[in-house]
């Protein structure tokens, strides 16, 4: 309790922070960088070192009240058929752009809902992905899987097309926290899924959970993990539940008086975490566990974890080509994101330009600290020679913030010549710690709590 405590008073439960899965975060993206920015650096890429994709599919059958993703729902098919021959029109613009010979080492197909898509459409635009950055040798081809909105000839398709990681969403398998979320989703759907993917051969699964939501308790969260394991995942996220009803309305229809409290919340996330760890996952980050061997696993051991904007990652690429409405791109000069209304977006792409919106250039200071962060978020340090080697005596401007958050967390860390280390008791506060490196903390911007 006493341990608690000192988390308690340094914000576990009150600080509102980035989850950082970029630096500077979205909130602080400017109008000023578009379409311009977008061009020239797309223009610029490297076509030796290949790139990862991410393909936004703004869509869903049904809209589950706890999500805060963009996304927008539709009971027919048309506009999202219409809206693949958007982004095929963004893949020829984006095509036209890039160096020739640039190869894609990594594609990821979020949402919303991919799976929405019929096998027809899943082919074309997997083709039209490929004609426009063809894959690299050894690429990889990533799926969010919605088990109640795909079957086996959705899954021969994306796997015919390459596929070969999944994701699903799981959430909780509690009929009544179901209930309280908008989300209906047997557990023998969910099997019956998981199945199939194998039976198509996906070798890597990652299920997402979350905990914090309404009446959710104990016992019922054990519940759902031991399910969770009879499906033999290689990966789990477990998110902690953001209410921000400010910014996604849907949540308005949960009820707040069913949420649990904040000790509530921390021992769900820890009994969580406990029944994995004794499962044999090994803890990646913040919130990711995977067996031993995964390649998330071996890149944690090797210290080349990653983190981007689906949470942690293997992926060595280092730049990333978003495509569709309100996708970004990670490019070597800074972030670039898409319109995020689809109309815009779609809007911008008929009249034949890029769709980049808002944006950030990074600066020096920018590189140093977007690295700084990344380290702390994937490794709970901060190696002081690692960031001499590559940004030089830029470095050095960290030094300040490192001795205020010495001072700051106490014990819960170590300052030393070697740079910052965060011990695992203070590890709750990793976005808190994160935030104090941030220089661009945006005013008026309400995030999520950081546990
Ligand atoms: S959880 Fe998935 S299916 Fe539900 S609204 Fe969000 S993206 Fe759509």
């Amino acid at each position: 309790m006493e341990h608690l405590d000192t988390l308690r008073a340094l914000g576990l439960f009150d600080a509102r922070v980035p989850r950082y899965t970029s630096y500077p975060t979205a909130p602080v993206f400017s109008p000023a960088v578009g379409t311009a920015f977008q061009a020239e650096a797309l223009a610029a890429l490297d076509p030796a070192e290949p790139v990862s994709v991410y393909l936004h599919i703004p869509f869903c059958e049904r809209l589950c009240w706890f999500c805060a993703c963009r996304t927008q729902g539709t009971t027919t098919l048309s506009p999202v058929e219409s809206y693949i021959g958007t982004l095929e029109a963004e893949l020829r613009l984006v095509a036209q752009t890039i160096p020739a010979g640039l190869r894609m080492g990594r594609l990821h197909w979020g949402g919303g809902t991919p799976t929405i898509l019929p096998p027809h459409l899943i082919h074309r635009l997997a083709r039209a992905v490929k004609a426009a950055i063809p894959p690299a040798e050894a690429w990889e081809f990533s799926v969010e899987i919605d088990p109640t909105m795909v079957d086996r000839a959705k899954i021969d398709a994306l796997a015919a097309e390459g596929m070969n990681r999944a994701s699903i969403g799981i959430q909780d398998f509690d009929p009544e926290v179901q209930a309280a979320i908008g989300r209906e989703q047997p557990y023998d759907i969910t099997r019956a899924c998981v199945d199939d993917l194998r039976g198509a051969g996906i070798t890597s699964l990652n299920c997402d959970l979350v905990y914090g939501l309404p009446h959710q308790t104990e016992t019922r969260i054990a519940d759902t993990v031991a399910k969770v394991l009879t499906l033999n995942p290689e990966r789990i996220a477990l998110f902690g539940y953001a209410h921000v009803p400010w910014v996604a309305k849907r949540q308005k229809l949960i009820d707040e008086n069913a949420l649990p409290d904040d000790m509530a919340r921390h021992r769900l996330s820890e009994l969580a975490a406990a029944q994995f760890r004794a499962a044999g996952f090994e803890t990646i980050g913040i919130d990711h566990f995977a067996r031993a061997g995964d390649e998330l696993a071996l890149a944690k051991d090797e210290g080349r974890l990653r983190r981007n904007f689906q949470g942690y990652t293997a992926d060595s690429c280092a730049t990333l080509i978003g495509l569709g409405a309100s996708s970004i791109s990670r490019l070597p000069q800074g972030y670039v994101q898409n319109a995020a209304a689809t109309a815009a977006y779609i809007q911008r792409i008929e009249a034949g330009q890029l769709a980049g919106a808002r944006g950030h250039v990074m600066t020096g200071d920018d590189l140093l600290r977007a690295d700084a962060i990344e380290m702390l978020m994937c490794e709970f340090m901060i190696d002081r020679d690692a960031l001499h080697a590559r940004h030089g005596p830029t470095a050095a401007a960290l030094d300040a913030d490192l001795a205020q958050i010495a001072a700051r967390f106490g014990d819960l860390v170590t300052l030393d010549a070697g740079g910052l280390r965060l011990h695992p008791a203070g590890r709750a506060l990793t976005r808190i710690v994160a935030s104090a490196l941030d220089a661009h903390m945006p005013d008026g911007v309400r995030f999520s709590r950081a546990s």
